[in-house]
């Protein structure tokens, strides 16, 4: 066998290749890491860890109604954003410091440089100006903000940008209809900010249950964020003012940030995997089988940069399996089916499984349990905020197929009801299940009326 400096190298310490590392360091394993930004990945440095501080600094002002609604005097409040920030970076830093400690302290080597495959078996790194070898290599070096090419795009910031603003916009415009649009939309509304969402679809969220696109696009509308839909960018230009987005509708919009949320594509630019042999498939994600195994024998990929379901848990489970595999003497494959997720929206939203229409395309003949009331905390003060809660369910084998809730903490319960589908509950075992009173969750064990769509009433 060749003598390689390390056993295993990876490039990327994002949530995938941070746990890939570890578990092949612990298992004795020589491993080294290489990362050109900050050890955390987009999960930790500027993703999901960073945004739900901000959905939580944003929360308040709505906790502020409910408190007065309860008896409370509120008094005079103001959002500090640059001290927020501040405050924000410290907690960032702390958590990246525990993945640097937690890497060094499973014995791998970090390499706080870029790192660039000059064939199937050596790194260049780039940055350290070094050269070194390894038996295995895995990439995770996850995904970019992608942004469509428009005159005056370089005005417009990612959610990259977001993360570091110097003040709180008083006007932002969002431009998606995804995951990141959506939440950012609803951390700038709650913060103060005056809050467009601009969409070129005819319904924000497309992949998710259509009802709970229309629910929440309502609850976004009577938050105060304005939602535009059908509608895209022609240019935008900077004036003394803000920024003037020129929509193909004809119509103008004045703004102080335009933010893209247009999507996230697979960062394998620059790489040297066609060096390496590595195929990518057309949108540039690097083409891994069922063990996360690239087209080459050596080299392996997971998370973000193969594009399958793009969310941080997933890309551990894709790294921890493929260490399990490689370094653990158990084969394993990560089970990509009925893989839950939350929006956090406000208010936030948490899904598993099949949409209505793609159980009705699969499935045939379905049923569906429906519930949209109030929460009892909104009752008492008189909020207007409806909850959604949805459960399809397949009409021959009374399998639960999804489970769908938009409200507050749905991305709670939606953790618990995925253990019971993903187990292949039916719908008499879930209702067999007892209630937990007084909690908005009960209702989903206490839905019985199959829902009929009012243009089918008495039809059957
Ligand atoms: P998404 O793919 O979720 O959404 C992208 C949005 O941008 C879609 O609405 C899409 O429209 C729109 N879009 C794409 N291209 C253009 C264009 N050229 N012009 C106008 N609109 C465009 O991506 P996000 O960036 O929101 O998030 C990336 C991924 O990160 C998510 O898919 C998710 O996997 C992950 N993520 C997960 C979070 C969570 O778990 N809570 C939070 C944030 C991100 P259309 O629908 O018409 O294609």
């Amino acid at each position: 066998m060749a003598n390689y400096d390390y056993d295993l190298f990876v490039i990327g310490a994002g949530s995938g290749g941070v746990r890939a590392a570890r578990m092949a360091a612990l298992s004795g394993a020589r491993v080294g890491v290489a990362e050109e930004h900050r050890v955390g990945g987009t999960c930790v440095i500027r993703g999901c860890v960073p945004k739900k501080f901000m959905v939580y600094a944003s929360e308040f002002s709505q906790a502020f109604k409910a408190a007065e609604g309860f008896g409370w005097t509120v008094g005079e409040r103001s959002f500090d954003w640059p001290k927020f920030i501040e405050m924000k970076d410290v907690e960032i830093a702390r958590l990246s410091g525990i993945y640097v400690t937690n890497l060094k302290n499973a014995g791998a080597d970090i390499a706080h440089s870029r790192a660039v495959l000059k064939d199937a078996h050596t790194v260049d790194l780039t940055d350290d100006k070094a050269t070194l070898t390894a038996d295995k290599i895995l990439i995770a070096t996850g995904g970019r903000p992608s942004m469509p090419e428009l005159p005056g795009i370089e005005h417009a910031i990612t959610s990259n940008e977001a993360f570091h603003l110097p003040q709180l916009p008083r006007r932002v415009l969002v431009v998606g209809g995804g995951y990141i649009a959506v939440e950012f939309a609803g951390i700038f509304n709650g913060l103060g900010s005056e809050v467009t969402l601009l969409y070129r679809g005819p319904n924000i969220l497309r992949g998710f249950d259509d009802d709970v696109r229309s629910h929440l696009a309502g609850e976004l509308e009577r938050r105060g964020i304005k939602v535009i839909l059908g509608c895209e960018h022609a240019s935008i230009e900077k004036t003394e003012t803000g920024l003037v987005s020129h929509l193909n509708s004809g119509h103008d919009h004045e703004t102080d940030v335009v933010m893209f949320a247009t999507g996230r594509e697979p960062y394998t630019a620059g790489l040297g995997l066609d060096k390496a042999g590595v195929k990518l498939n057309d949108r540039g994600a690097v083409i891994v089988d069922a063990y996360s195994k690239t087209n080459i024998d050596n080299i392996w990929a997971v998370g973000d940069v193969t594009d399958r379901i793009n969310l941080t848990p997933v890309a551990i489970r894709e790294g921890a399996a493929f260490a399990a595999t490689e370094f653990g003497d158990t084969p394993t494959t990560f089970d990509h089916d009925m893989v839950a997720s939350a929006v956090f929206s406000q208010p936030p939203i948490g899904s598993v499984g099949m949409t209505e229409a793609d159980a009705r395309h699969q499935h045939g003949k379905i049923d569906i349990y429906k519930a949209i009331f109030r929460p009892m905390k909104m009752t008492f003060y008189g909020g207007e905020e409806r909850t959604l809660m949805k459960l399809v369910v397949d009409a021959a084998t009374q399998k639960v197929l999804g489970c769908h809730v938009v409200g507050p903490d749905s991305p709670e319960m939606i953790q618990m009801a995925a253990i019971a589908i993903k187990m292949g509950v039916t719908k008499q075992q879930w209702d067999s299940t007892c209630a937990v009173h007084p909690t908005a969750a009960e209702e989903l064990v206490t839905m019985r009326e199959k829902y009929v769509p009012p243009n089918i009433g008495g039809m059957g």
